[in-house]
């Protein structure tokens, strides 16, 4: 079934440009979610091993940031070029041990390569500024140093796109970096390191090190004083620990944590364009999205064709190995994900919710979960306080505008929002009133490489993409001049 696509995957850890084993041998399997199979056998950091990792990255800062902008630049687009030339091979890695459509996989690679496009570009636009100074006129000299030795955290949902995003950046602005991936999915990663050498990256800029031990050597290393700055994508939960570790050395942190989107329609929206929308917002990698749309509210005017629209669409979808043509809609990561999508979704129907579509596991191998279209779906339904992470749209109507935002700022989630209405005074009026670092109007999906990618309050601090992102990896530094 995986033809010859698993044969010359890397296993071992990426440190300093080459391969090696961990130092105690310990491995870990990674599960292929539609089959339940085993599909490789990867190499466990241990502590030693992220302590070489950091000084290769260490060794490899001088001269990476020594590098001229447009040569660091130029690493990065010919990276860009080599992601999309392997854009095939890689996106079925992706759908092998995450699970996703290959669809999907085949967007994740091409929206992963961007960030090494977008960042290719931003090398050179490290700009600062020169002022004087008010009172004694001396000159005011800012400019902006990469900020050292950079630890990334990511998770599984995104395999390649959460570490390009850190990656990109942290490149342009001359910084090393350890990754450390999520241990469901690491081959991913482990696979774009050849392809990164060969765009031209030196030896110990980039390392790769996946681990099961990831509380203990994740600490380690931002117990290093050789490390600067930490940028995680992950739960909430993991990222407040990560949070009270960089305090002890205080790191420059960038976490990009949960979310628990609301998404609006107004009586006057298009609905066909907000059913386009929610089959996006929510659909996108079964549902398994930061991002995902987790509990829509409908104007009581317009919720049964909404309802109606929506669950005729989640029907219409072919459920199935990620690898086969025309599915839409592959496993989850793992049991435990689909169990906990079972069990939101049991909470809520005994709660009171009425299922319109899906709502039960199906028996036989694979994680898989139907989707699933709920209304009439009670306040006290956990699935509307915690992610859903999976493939389930909860509907509940609304009837004024105040009413809705206060609805959908009651969360201590602030990543994405979504909202629909023809009117765009409405439109603007409401997106400002909502407390989420991004807006999604008439638009099912905000990522983009150009745009600042982040959440307010517990979703998050600091943002990926544009020219903020490429910030998270620079000091500012101010110079004091006479002349
Ligand atoms: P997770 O927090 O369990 O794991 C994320 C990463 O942290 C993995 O690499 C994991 O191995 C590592 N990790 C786990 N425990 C750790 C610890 N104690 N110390 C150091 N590292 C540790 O998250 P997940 O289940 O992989 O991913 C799903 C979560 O990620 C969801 O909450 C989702 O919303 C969030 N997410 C956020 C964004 C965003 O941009 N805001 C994007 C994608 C996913």
């Amino acid at each position: 079934m995986y033809g010859n696509l698993l044969t010359n995957v890397p296993t071992d850890l990426w440190i300093g440009g080459q391969w090696r084993k961990s130092s105690d041998n310990e491995r870990f399997h990674v599960i292929d979610p539609a089959t339940e199979q085993k599909i490789a056998s990867v190499a466990s950091a241990s502590v030693e091993d992220a302590k070489a990792a950091i000084d290769a990255a260490s060794h490899a800062f001088e001269g990476w940031a020594a590098r001229k902008p447009r040569e660091r630049g130029e690493v990065l687009r010919k990276a860009f070029e080599l992601i999309m030339r392997d854009q095939e091979r890689l996106a079925q890695l992706i759908t092998i041990e995450n699970g996703k459509a290959l669809t999907d996989s085949r967007a994740e690679i091409a929206y992963s390569a961007e960030f090494f496009r977008w960042y290719a570009e931003e090398a050179v636009r490290n700009i600062g500024e020169v002022g004087r100074a008010p009172s004694s006129g001396a000159r005011i000299f800012v400019h902006h140093k990469p900020a050292g030795v950079a630890v990334l955290v990511t998770p599984w949902n995104f395999p390649a796109a959460m570490a390009t995003r850190k990656i990109g950046p942290a490149l342009a602005a001359g910084c090393p970096v350890v990754l450390k991936p999520a241990s469901e999915t690491p081959l991913t990663m482990l696979t774009l390191m050849p392809i990164l050498e060969e765009a031209g990256v030196p030896p110990g800029v980039v390392n790769v090190i996946p681990s099961r031990r990831s509380g203990m050597i994740v600490d380690a290393m931002l117990h290093d004083p050789r490390v600067r700055v930490v940028s995680f994508t992950g739960s909430t939960e993991v990222g407040r620990k990560l949070l009270h570790s960089s305090a002890d050395h205080v790191l420059k942190t960038a976490m990009e944590l949960g979310g628990n989107a609301p998404f609006l329609v107004f009586e006057d929206a298009d609905i066909d364009v907000a059913i386009e929308g929610a089959m996006v917002a929510k659909m996108r990698n079964m549902g398994e999205a930061c991002t995902a749309a987790n509990r829509f509210y409908v104007h009581e005017s317009v919720h049964d064709e909404f309802a109606k629209k929506l669950t005729d669409k989640m029907k219409a979808l072919k459920m199935g190995n990620g690898l086969e043509d025309g599915v839409a809609l592959g496993p989850l990561v793992n049991a435990e994900g689909r169990d906990k999508v079972a069990s939101l979704v049991n909470d809520a129907v005994k709660k009171g919710a009425k299922v319109l579509t899906g709502g039960k596991a199906p028996d036989g191998r694979g994680y898989f979960y139907p989707a699933t279209v709920l209304t009439n779906v009670p306040d006290s339904a956990d699935l509307l306080h915690e992610e859903i992470f999976g493939p389930v749209a909860s509907i509940q109507t609304f009837k004024t505008e105040d009413e809705v935002i206060k609805r959908a700022n009651a969360t201590e989630y602030g990543l994405v929002a979504y909202l629909y209405t023809k009117d765009l005074s409405r439109g603007l009026r409401v997106s400002e009133q909502l407390d989420f670092g991004m807006i999604g109007l008439n638009r099912g999906v905000v990522s983009d490489p150009a745009a600042p990618f982040g959440g307010m309050k517990q979703s998050g601090i600091g943002r990926e993409g544009a020219h903020e992102g490429l910030m998270e990896f620079l000091e500012t530094q101010y110079i004091s001049v006479s002349w």
